[in-house]
């Protein structure tokens, strides 16, 4: 099995490297070959070659079974004047890729609650999987400006979403549903926006048709936005558009108490998936060692499950992942006072010698 390592920026290939030894552990442990090839991508490939994402990653990844991404980005590369920046590469690599849904879990660890700016009893047992449509809607609609005569300027962004988008998000989305509690919400704004009344419609035809053993019902998008912090323990999995799950994701990343341990997942119809953690290239602490891989060793576990359909080995990392925590073994920015802050590479070996059949 080929996987494309795009460590990127900062953090991103301190963090990549240690999931790749976690990987090549399953690899032993379970009798899989995992073939690494590592490629540019981010500020990095822009100072190499001019360019976020080169035509080889492109293509290195176009042929690999899936891609494990660290993050792109950071201060070199943040002059508004550029003429290009590195999350033009991101993008640019999604929408190659036809990468429409972007799953996100948002899981609560029982050592962090007391992290979370909730407060225990709200928050504690959390266990969201949010699928937002990643290739559609305001952020690729017909966009414009118009300037007047009288110096003003009236601007336009359109949400457009067709059948055929709907259909293939929510597939995503109650398939996941039914590998967990059977509960499917889906978020619109269907009182007012007419592109989310397609939604409702397609969707309801389609969980009544392919998914009657799957629990179905609608909230609209502002009063989501009150019930995810007011009791979010009621949902399973979220599916919406690319707008709302934007900010619906922020939203959630915030319950567990730190960021540190969030993965994301971005997938397609065929073809390879794309796995990161969901923070960035953190450059204030690039360099030294320190930041907290699990982020990312949980996208590699994410991978195992969702592209190359291995789903005991998937297993096997949460559960060494689990086992370490449980250990009372953290980083620097889950450690509470008193508490020792282990390493990156530290972290990653005990990860590594946790993993078991
Ligand atoms: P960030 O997520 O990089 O960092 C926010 C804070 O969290 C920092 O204090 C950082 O040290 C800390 N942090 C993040 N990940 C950590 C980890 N694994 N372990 C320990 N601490 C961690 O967000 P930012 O500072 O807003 O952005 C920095 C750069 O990353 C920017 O250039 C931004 O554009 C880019 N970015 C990239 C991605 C991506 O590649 N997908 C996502 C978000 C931001």
């Amino acid at each position: 099995m080929k996987i494309v390592l795009l460590p990127g920026d900062g953090i991103g290939p301190e963090v990549t490297a240690v999931a790749q030894r976690v990987l090549e552990r399953v690899g032993e442990v379970f009798g899989r070959t995992f073939e690494f090839e590592s490629c540019p991508i981010g500020g990095n490939a822009i100072d190499d070659f001019g360019d976020p994402l080169p035509e080889q990653t492109l293509t290195a990844c176009r042929s690999a079974d899936a891609i494990l991404l660290g993050a792109v980005g950071g201060p070199k590369w943040d002059d508004p004047n550029a003429k290009t920046r590195p999350e033009a590469g991101l993008l640019r690599i999604r929408k190659e890729l036809g990468l429409f849904a972007n799953l996100r879990p948002i899981q609560t660890f029982d050592f962090l609650v007391d992290s979370s700016p909730l407060r225990r009893e709200i928050v504690a047992g959390t266990d969201i999987m949010f699928v937002r449509e990643l290739t559609g809607g305001i952020y690729f609609g017909e966009s414009g400006l118009t300037k007047h005569d009288d110096g003003s300027e009236t601007a336009w962004s359109t949400m457009t979403y067709s059948t055929h988008e709907i259909e293939r998000v929510v597939r995503v989305a109650a398939d996941a549903a039914r590998g967990r509690r059977k509960k499917l919400t889906m978020v619109d704004k269907a009182n007012v926006l007419e592109a989310s009344r397609l939604w409702r419609r397609v969707t309801a035809r389609l969980m009544k048709e392919e998914y009657p053993d799957i629990e179905y019902d609608v909230v609209l998008v502002d009063a989501m936005a009150m019930h995810l912090i007011s009791r979010p323990t009621a949902f399973d999995v979220v599916v919406t558009e690319n707008l709302f799950g934007d900010i619906l994701t922020d939203e959630g990343s915030m319950l567990p108490g730190s960021m540190g341990m969030l993965p994301s997942a971005s997938i397609g119809s065929d073809g390879p998936g794309l796995f990161e953690p969901i923070h960035g290239s953190a450059p204030d602490i690039a360099g030294k060692g320190i930041a907290n891989p699990l982020a990312t060793i949980l996208a590699a576990a994410m991978m195992l499950k969702y592209s190359l359909k291995l789903n005991e080995e998937a297993a096997a990392i949460q559960k060494a992942v689990d086992d370490v925590l449980a250990q009372g073994h953290r980083t620097g920015d889950l450690a509470r006072s008193g508490e020792k802050a282990l390493g990156t590479k530290e972290m990653g070996d005990l990860v590594v010698a946790a993993i078991s059949k």
